[in-house]
């Protein structure tokens, strides 16, 4: 009998879960991939978030040393 219940309990939370996946899938995929894009720094290859990075002429950059050596060169 408790197998039964236990059963009827794990098809309704798979019923739930799906559905909130389903939802969630279809209403963040834009800003998700807005906020976090990655960018690459000309100078060393390091991979990092765009609105921290430093960007200079079209280019993206870890920190300002790198930014100032990348000119210079
Ligand atoms: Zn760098």
């Amino acid at each position: 009998m408790r197998i039964l219940i236990l059963l009827a309990i794990g098809l309704l939370l798979y019923i739930i879960i799906t559905n909130l996946l389903r939802k969630s899938r279809s209403d963040s995929r834009k800003p998700a991939a807005n906020s976090e894009r990655m960018v690459r720094c000309e100078h060393c290859g390091l991979h990092i978030v765009e609105k921290e990075a430093l960007q200079d002429n079209r280019q993206y950059f870890c920190s300002n040393e790198h930014l100032e050596a990348h000119r210079q060169s």
